[in-house]
């Protein structure tokens, strides 16, 4: 049987690949902020649209790193809705992070909520796009700026999305994306933070090199978090080919909401008319569904038939057993419910489309509980 999982890494030619890294060989830096490392930062914050653009050897580490780089002290405001890693992230800097619930219709951050969750000890909002829709940054902002807190966007799911125009890591004080294997653009693995102020570039640079200031000084507790230049290689390679990329995927995507919009037991995912999306993820909800069982049945039968979706994001990162007795999943009953209820399908570029109709058939067989596609 053919196999489909939910999604495959994009990879240039491998003459494309071996033109890039055949340099290596004659200036023998494999590490260390080397050419390719620069450029590819340089090459990014013109794609992003951003000012200043640090590299990491992965999202997660870049997450940690810039939370470690803004000094935040106490509790972090973000949302259960998310990869283990947002969480962890929070926790791994010793801080508490407090959750909001979600929005039922892009299941970000539900921005009407965030004001109750602040306390005398908030020090930040880590909000997260999720699936190529952006937060409501706008009102993100607004409550930021009235109350003082650091805006720190889990990006990883939102590379080369633009927002009235603009890149969507300009908001906020920094945003962090997520290069792995797996995501809209590729380093193999690796990450970035895009930042506003000057000096968190410093502490940024410090942090991924063991505190590092100069031969004789090291003044920070840094940890070592850089991208290697086969790493940098790949993204100068695969940076050209992501718009032709993001292309494919929206004939993915659109495919799916023509076969699926209409049917009355599923939620599809719609883009905000504002946004141009990367097309990152295609997650569909079961509606009334008597919580987990459709979602289930489901991602079972595709898996007979060899259609790997996956339950994302499942289980909520507050129910991880880490985490057991320390927070209140019913304080976020829409992100438990969307949790229960939510399948992400097999997305990437070079999705045949008959495979996509293929899916979709399959969806509505079991949902419909009729033959008809
Ligand atoms: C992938 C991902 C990360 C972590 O990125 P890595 O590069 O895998 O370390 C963080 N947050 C979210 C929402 C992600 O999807």
């Amino acid at each position: 049987m053919r196999e489909i999982y939910v999604t495959r890494p994009s990879m240039p030619s491998k003459e494309e690949y071996y033109e890039e890294i055949s340099t290596i060989w004659d200036t023998h830096v494999l590490t260390n902020m080397g050419e390719k490392h620069n450029k590819l930062e340089r090459r990014l914050e013109e794609y992003l649209k951003v000012p200043n653009v640090s590299l990491f050897c992965n999202g997660h580490m870049a997450l940690e790193l810039a939370i470690q780089a803004m000094d935040l002290t106490g509790e972090v405001i973000t949302t259960p809705f998310t990869f283990a890693s947002t969480t962890h992230a929070i926790v791994r800097n010793g801080l508490t992070p407090v959750f909001c619930d979600i929005n039922e219709n892009d299941y970000t951050i539900d921005v009407s909520k965030i004001e109750s969750c602040i306390t005398q000890k908030t020090s930040a909002i880590i909000p997260v796009h999720v699936y190529g829709n952006i937060c409501d940054v706008e009102a993100i902002d607004k409550i930021a700026k009235q109350y003082k807190l650091k805006v720190i966007y889990d990006a990883a799911h939102a590379f080369g999305v633009n927002y009235r125009g603009k890149g969507i890591a300009e908001f906020g004080d920094a945003s962090i994306f997520s290069f792995h294997a797996t995501k809209v653009f590729n380093t193999i693995e690796g990450g970035a933070v895009c930042y506003a102020e000057p000096q968190i570039g410093e502490r940024l640079y410090q942090l991924k090199n063991f505190g590092i200031q100069s031969e004789t000084i090291v003044n920070g507790i840094g940890a070592n978090a850089k991208m290697n230049e086969f790493q940098a290689a790949m993204g100068l390679c695969n940076l050209r080919h992501v718009d032709g990329q993001i292309t494919k995927r929206k004939k993915v995507f659109q495919r799916y909401i023509e076969n699926l919009a209409d049917i009355k037991q599923i939620k599809v995912n719609m883009v905000n008319p504002y946004v141009a999306s990367n097309y990152a993820y295609f997650p569909i909800v079961f509606k009334n569904g008597n919580v987990e069982k459709i979602r289930d049945t489901v991602y079972d039968e595709l898996k007979l038939h060899g259609i790997y979706a996956r339950k994302y994001f499942y289980p909520l990162t507050n129910t991880f057993e880490c985490y057991h007795g320390m927070f209140d999943v019913s304080k976020t009953p829409v992100a438990l419910n969307i949790s229960g209820n939510v399948l992400t399908l097999p997305l990437y570029a070079d999705l045949e489309l008959s495979d996509v109709d293929k899916i979709s058939c399959l969806i509505k067989k079991i949902v419909r509980s009729d033959s008809r596609c």
